[in-house]
């Protein structure tokens, strides 16, 4: 959501989100968390006047603000372990906080809690070019650790869009994917290895550089846990060599469910292109006059597909591509045949969100995922509930993974038109579960989608995620309320979304 989005956002938080905290800070447990944490952070790593702490009051999902009661910016890994173990004693929540690009609000401080950011653990430790691995701290930023290795003709793999900004220990946090995930995976893939402190100040080493490791996987545990397991302090990540050749496809179709047909026949030939995106007609209209990128405005959907290999395996790989499309009804088809060309077309895609922040006061991004086989259909009902909300919608998506980003249009400033664009994202999230997909493809759950995880999982499931969680941090904490939805809150949302006439855990008391 664009950085205007707040007018109105504190009523939405409290409608939605029972945080503790919300509202005035308690002085005295301040004061008692400051003396504590003052007694080892210099001044400049504890910060919790109103004016300083303001910055950090949400992530990237602006509308929803919270002033943390103290925001502490430790410098090393032992500093860490004492604020948690502080924060244990006293029983303050603590929230990690990376470069708060996130978009779910999974960042979004605690009102009677510590705001920890790891920025200050911005450096690339070891770069091992014979194992391919380099070994970073938390904040180091995703895109820096390609750049580091590019004069070893390695880079990391996972690109998320905010790649520019977003940090390592984030991207582990949610498992970050990017477009160039299709064919490498996602973060948990290209991650071996990750050092942390558990809630009550313990450092724990989790996976191995090898390419096993004993015990149980707690990695895959650990990847994706939205900072509700430990705070990491320390990773090692994959490198990949750069490919000697690169080449994208932009195809067009006048219709999108032929757009999505084509992204299956892809896959369903035995190709896993390195990159496979798709954009609407409002999303390419948007974009165009502000990237150039030379895009076919007649187009309903265009796809970009990319090649990567060696000169030989892409000449092979774009003809077979190329075929595929033509047998799906592509209208058009432009090969890059340059490196200058293959970034122009791709950099209308990268370009989407702030384009789309220039035609509209500010967006809503959703995340969802669904079967890339009904992709078609999934778009068809997202125009029909552009009509119903009152409200425009651009779409973007990761195609090869099914993906959704629907960016739904709005004005932050007309509180009506707030909560049209909510439960215009909540609709799209709901029928991702119902073709089959889920509630998130990359961005995480944090608070946005808390309550369409009580849609996805039932009772037992939710249980065994907490007992999870329990079994990392019993007192719950690491980040509460996010994540995870209680049952008691499954029940509420329960009963004010009863789908198909059947309500949701029957079994919880109504309050
Ligand atoms: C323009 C834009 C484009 C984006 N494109 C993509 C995309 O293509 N793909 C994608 O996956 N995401 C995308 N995102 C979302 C976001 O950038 C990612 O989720 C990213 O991984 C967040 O990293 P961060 O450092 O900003 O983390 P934050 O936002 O600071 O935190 C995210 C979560 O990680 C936790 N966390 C952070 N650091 C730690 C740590 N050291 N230990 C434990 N927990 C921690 C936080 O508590 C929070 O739950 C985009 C965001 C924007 C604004």
């Amino acid at each position: 959501m664009s950085p205007t989005a707040a007018t109105g956002a504190s009523r939405l938080l409290a409608d939605r989100i029972p945080l503790e905290g919300v509202g005035r800070v308690d002085v005295e447990r301040q004061r008692s968390v400051v003396d504590a944490l003052r007694t080892f952070l210099p001044d400049h790593c504890l910060l919790w006047r109103e004016e300083d702490t303001r910055p950090y009051e949400c992530d990237g999902l602006t509308i929803y603000r919270q002033l943390p009661m103290v925001v502490a910016l430790p410098e090393t890994e032992d500093e860490v372990a004492r604020i948690v173990r502080i924060c244990h004693q006293q029983q303050v929540p603590i929230v990690p906080r990376g470069a708060g690009t996130g978009l779910s609000g999974g960042a979004l401080p605690h009102g009677r809690g510590v705001l920890l950011s790891l920025a200050k653990f911005n450096r690339i430790l070891k770069v091992d070019p014979l194992a391919r691995t380099a070994l970073v701290q938390p904040g180091v930023r995703n895109l820096a650790i390609s750049e580091a290795v590019a004069h070893l003709g390695l880079y990391y793999a996972p690109d998320p869009s905010s790649q520019i900004a977003c940090t390592i220990g984030g991207n582990i946090a949610e498992n970050s994917g990017g477009v160039h995930c299709l064919k490498y995976g996602l973060t948990l893939q290209n991650v071996l290895r990750v050092r942390g402190v558990t809630s009550d100040g313990a450092i724990v080493e989790i996976g191995s550089e090898a390419p096993d490791a004993a015990g149980y996987d707690l990695l895959s545990l650990v990847v994706g846990s939205e900072g509700m397991l430990v705070v990491i302090t320390e990773a090692t990540v994959k490198l990949v060599p750069k490919p000697l050749k690169q080449q994208v496809i932009m195809a067009s179709f006048d219709d999108v469910e032929k757009g999505g047909d084509a992204v299956a026949a892809v896959i369903a030939a035995g190709i896993i292109p390195a990159g496979m995106e798709m954009m609407d007609k409002p999303a390419t209209a948007a974009v165009e006059p502000f990237v150039k990128a030379g895009y076919d405005l007649d187009a309903e959907a265009i796809l970009l597909v990319e090649s990567d290999g060696t000169p030989e395996e892409v000449a092979e790989e774009i003809d077979r591509i190329k075929s595929v499309l033509d047998g799906s009804g592509a209208t058009r088809i432009a090969v890059s045949n340059s490196e200058a060309e293959r970034l122009r077309f791709w950099a209308g895609r990268k370009a989407a969100f702030p384009a789309v922040g220039r035609i509209s006061p500010d967006y809503y991004c959703m995340d969802g995922t669904i079967p890339r086989k009904r992709l078609g259909e999934v778009l068809k009902a997202i125009s029909t509930m552009e009509g119903k909300y009152r409200l425009r919608c651009a779409n973007v998506f990761h195609a090869g993974d099914g993906n959704l980003h629907p960016l739904i249009m709005f004005d932050a400033n007309d509180p009506d038109s707030v909560v049209r664009a909510e439960q215009f994202g909540f609709e799209i999230l709901e029928l991702s579960i119902a073709v089959g997909g889920t509630v998130t493809g990359e961005h995480g759950v944090g608070v946005e989608k808390i309550h369409q995880l009580c849609q996805q999982f039932d009772a037992a499931t939710l249980e065994a995620f907490f007992a999870v969680r329990r079994a990392f941090d019993p007192a719950g904490l690491l980040n509460p309320g996010k994540a995870i939805p209680t049952l008691a809150r499954c029940a509420e949302y329960g009963r004010m979304h009863v789908h198909g006439g059947a309500l949701k855990f029957p079994e919880l008391p109504r309050y």
